[in-house]
Order: structure tokens, then sequence, then C-alpha cells
């Protein structure tokens, strides 16, 4: 399995250097003859080549079997006509990442503050509001005057059969539970339709419970009760905020792994962004990183039948639960460690086992 490695920009350095010892340390232990490939999206790389991304870098994660993306400095890039492009656009577009899987979950060792609980938000990650990724070309939000915005948001029927399959398919292998989570009461067609296409394809999973939720009054309920929920599907900038919010309440963002999977690429990067507020200051939770280096692993090997990439996946989420429950983790999680010790101790759980 070929990855590419781009570590990105505040906190990214930091944690992808524990996200890639942990990738070596399991590609020993279960053979699995992992290549990585180091390259640079972000700053670094408007700095070397005066792009964030350039097309010979995708090119070269086209070519490979996964992308492990750092943070991005989004905010910072604001003209693409300068090579200031969003590197996370970039890929979910180009490599064509419609489904974002977020998982949150409560840990054995920290105060479940809201009682346990374990669920996935499913966002579609391709359309939505996001103005940089839902037409051809161009972007679009439009400044009509110097004091009028507009902010197109679209949603096709395509995209929502296809999230709302992913949800599905994924709730087959937890509790059968599926939660649509839209705002259909405002949005009465572009969700309306969002809906009936989730219920469409939910026929052709009779087992799964399916019920739905509108977006504002899910902020209540899943504080409330987030046990409650077990897969959660939603359009693009919804799952956006309510997957930091789920991040956090089970513990810190700092445990928000996240996958963008297509249907043939994928690419792990945390679900949070490039914290500057703590960037190159050892503080930084490595967590988010390791998970979703662990999702794609999973990924990898669901799709080619490899059971020792999947063993690798459950080894790295294994050695973070062990950590976090011996207090050998971060301080936003509750420990007294740095970045780089709490990265040691993922890397002794993982060569112990
Ligand atoms: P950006 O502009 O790149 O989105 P941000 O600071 O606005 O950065 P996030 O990076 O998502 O947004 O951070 C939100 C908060 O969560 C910050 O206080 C940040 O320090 C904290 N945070 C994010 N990631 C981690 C992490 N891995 N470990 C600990 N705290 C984190």
């Amino acid at each position: 399995m070929k990855i590419v490695v781009l570590p990105g920009d505040g906190i990214g350095p930091e944690t992808m250097a524990v996200a890639v010892d942990a990738l070596q340390a399991v590609s020993q232990r279960f053979d699995l003859g992992l290549q990585l490939d180091h390259d640079v999206a972000g700053h670094d790389s408007l700095k070397r080549h005066g792009a964030t991304v350039t097309p010979a870098l995708l090119e070269k994660v086209l070519a490979a079997d996964g992308l492990m993306l750092g943070p991005m400095a989004t905010y910072d890039f604001k003209d693409e006509s300068k090579g200031e492009i969003n590197p996370s656009k970039f890929f979910r577009k180009n490599l064509d990442l419609y489904a974002n899987i977020r998982p949150a979950r409560t840990y054995p060792g920290m105060p479940a503050r809201l009682g346990e609980f374990d669920l996935v938000v499913v966002r579609e990650n391709t359309e939505g509001f996001y103005a940089d990724r839902n037409i051809e070309s161009g972007g679009s939000e439009m400044l009509i005057t110097p004091d009028v915005v507009v902010s197109l948001r679209r949603i096709t029927r395509q995209c929502c059969e296809r999230i709302a399959r992913s949800a599905f398919e994924l709730a087959m292998t937890r509790k059968k539970h599926v939660t649509i989570v839209h705002k259909a009461n405002v949005l009465k067609i572009g969700d309306g339709m969002f809906i009936d296409m989730c219920h469409e394809v939910g026929k052709e999973f009779p087992e799964v419970r399916v019920d739905d939720v509108i977006v504002d009054a899910m902020m209540a309920h899943v504080v409330r009760a987030p046990d409650r929920y077990d897969v959660i599907v939603t359009t693009n900038m919804f799952g956006d905020i309510l997957s930091d919010l789920t991040a956090e309440l089970s513990g810190s963002l700092g445990l928000g792994g996240s996958l963008n999977a297509g249907r043939d690429h994928a690419m792990g990067q945390a679900a949070h962004g490039s914290a500057p507020d703590i960037a190159g200051k050892d503080l930084a939770n490595p967590a988010s990183q390791l998970l979703s280096a662990a999702m794609l692993l999973t990924w990898y090997g669901q799709r080619k039948g490899g059971a020792k990439f999947l063993h690798a996946g459950a080894a790295i989420e294994a050695a973070v639960a062990a950590t976090i429950a011996s207090g050998q983790c971060t301080a936003d999680v509750g420990g007294k460690l740095g970045t780089r010790a709490a990265g040691q101790a993922v890397l002794a759980h993982l060569r112990a086992a």
C-alpha cells in the first residue's frame, strides 16, 4: 500500500509525525509493506512551488493507494490566482471523496460528562453550501454589489443517494440505526430531496431503523443524550459543524479522527483545523491523526480484502484507547503529556501488544 503523506499547517507537522511513526510500527508488526511518500501541501508548498497544491502532487496522489493529509490553514488561502488553493477542497473534489466519516465515542478512563456514547457522523463532502466545490469552474459565492453577497448551495439526487448508501451500509455494521439530520422545514426543496433519497435508499436496508431530526434541534438532542444515536447522515455544512460538536462531546476535538472516502480513493485527515493557537507548542493531541490513519488502513483492508490491514487499523485504535485509559495522553483529554510523549506512549502500546 502506497500512502502519500502531507503534514499540513499549524499543528499538522507535530501530529503527522506521530501518525507516521504509528504507520511504520504497524507496517512492521503486520507485514503491510507500507510505502510512505512524503511531500508538502499548504504553506510549505506555497513557499516551495508557488501554490498550496500542484498538478504533479495530484498525479502522485491519484497513483497512490491512500493519502494522509494534515490540517490546512484554509483561512489563510484566499486567492486561487496566487496559488492559494484550499488543499482539503482540492483533494475532496479531485478525488471525489464524497463521504466524510467522522466517528465520535467516549473512552474508558476519561470522565464521560454526558454518559457513554459511540456514534458516527456521515457528512456529504462534495457539494452543499461549500462554495469552493459545488460548481465546475470558479466559486459559487458572489459579490453582487459591494454590499450584497450571494452564496449558492447545490444538492443533487446523485450525491444524496450515494451518501445515504454510505450511511446505511455503515449502519449495517453497527447498531442498525440511521438518523437523517436536515433543515427541510426551511430548505424545503434541497433538504426535501435529501430526506427523500435517504428514505429511498433506506428501503434497501429494512433492518435499519430510520428517523430524522431538524439540525437546530439536533444540537440540543445530541448534547442531551448522545447515546441515542448510531449513524447520523447529513449534508456538507451541517455535518462539518455537527461533527466538531460530537468530537468535543466525546472529550476533545483532538479525538476527532476522520476519513474522506470515495469509490476509488481515500484520505485520512483529522476533523479539526490547524489549531494555530497551540501550533509548535507540543500541546496538540495526536489521537485525531492516529485515528484517521487507522481509518485509512481499515478502508484499504475492506476494499482489498486484506485482513492484516484491518488488524493494523484496529491495533492503532486500541493503542489510542489504551493510552487514554492509562492517562498517558495530552492535556485536552486530562493527561500531562505533550504531543511527542503521548505519541511515544501510543507506540509503546503498539509494540508491546
Ligand atoms: P483553523 O483556522 O485551521 O480552522 P481553528 O483554531 O479555527 O483553526 P481548529 O483547529 O479546529 O480551529 O481548533 C479549534 C479549537 O480546538 C482550538 O482551540 C484548538 O486549539 C483545539 N484543537 C484542535 N485540534 C486539536 C488537537 N489535535 N489537540 C488539542 N486541541 C485541539
